[in-house]
């Protein structure tokens, strides 16, 4: 079972110092590798970029994520250039969304796309991870779309996925399900959202197309004003999600960590992780 944890770059010089903590506390679960988000539009360049010197330096592997935005070939090979240096072996292949704001919001190409120039410049020198959505991605105008498009970029040449982060577990069984009947094989490793906030995960969910079922949601809202208990429901909420995707044998767990360690790490012993069986 493989675990890896995504992080942001951070904001600040005290995030920079608090990642290398955060990274050394979860790297006590052995993950495979960490992985670092990359703003589409170039906006995190070099932030990515120093999360994973950082953490190579600590000994630690991180994946960075590559959106492709309105970036040309060009830059984008320049930069897969740049992680071959670093000695980096795994990418995080995405479209991206632009931030609101941005003078060229709409991006125009596709993962998909991405896929495919970097198995053109770069061959099979990456690991490439792609996204995948169980409970359909926003653009999407069917699950028999979305899906498609899921085929598409494993066609281009992507060897494992990321799932969006879900609370309902059958929807991942569902896709899972529909993309072997499809002849799709490659892992679908479930994304882990871990519930520390009311307001954060209800706004972040509506963008990004997860769903919040009603209990969950209503809830966190109850006790919004009480944090410990928030965060212990959240705890034993997410460790359930958890125990149904390993017993159901899932290839690994992929924790979004918003940069801190203390609830991913909770999750994580109450599942055992930390005395993996041999
Ligand atoms: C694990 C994970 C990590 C992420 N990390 C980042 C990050 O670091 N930075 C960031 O900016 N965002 C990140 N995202 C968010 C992601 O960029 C968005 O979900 C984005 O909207 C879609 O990216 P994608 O790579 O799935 O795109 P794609 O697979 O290219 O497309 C997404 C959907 O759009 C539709 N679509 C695709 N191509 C076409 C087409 N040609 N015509 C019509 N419809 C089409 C399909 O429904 C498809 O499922 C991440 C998401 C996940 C799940």
């Amino acid at each position: 079972m493989r675990l890896s944890f995504e992080f942001f770059p951070p904001r600040t010089e005290q995030g920079e110092q608090s990642l290398g903590n955060v990274a050394t506390k979860l790297n006590d679960f052995n993950p495979e590798f960490f992985s670092c988000t990359y703003g589409a539009g170039g906006s995190t360049r070099l932030g990515t970029r120093e999360v994973v010197t950082h953490l190579g330096a600590l000994g630690m592997s991180c994946a960075p994520h590559l959106s492709i935005g309105n970036d040309t070939q060009t830059e984008i090979n320049q930069l897969l250039d740049t992680y071959l240096t670093l000695g980096v072996k795994r990418i995080v292949a995405l479209r991206g969304d632009l931030p609101s704001g941005m003078a060229r919001s709409r991006v125009v190409n596709n993962a998909e796309t991405l896929v495919g120039w970097i198995r053109e410049h770069s061959g099979d020198r990456f690991h490439l991870e792609v996204a995948a959505y169980p409970e359909v991605h926003p653009d999407a105008r069917s699950p028999a779309e979305d899906l498609d498009f899921f085929k598409r970029k494993v066609d281009a040449g992507a060897n494992s996925a990321l799932t969006q982060y879900f609370y309902n577990v059958q929807a991942y069984f569902d896709f899972v399900n529909r993309c072997e009947q499809a002849n799709l094989r490659i892992p679908i490793i479930p994304g882990i959202m871990p519930l520390t906030n009311y307001e954060g995960i209800v706004r972040f969910s509506q963008n990004c197309g997860a769903d919040i079922p009603r209990w969950i949601a209503k809830q966190l809202e109850s006790l919004s004003d009480d944090e410990k208990s928030l965060r212990d429901f959240g705890v034993d909420v997410v460790t359930q999600l958890c125990e149904e995707l390993l017993a159901a044998k899932v290839p690994g767990l992929h924790f979004y960590t918003l940069n801190r360690w203390g609830v991913s790490s909770r999750i994580c012993k109450n599942l055992g992780l930390d005395h993996p069986d041999p």
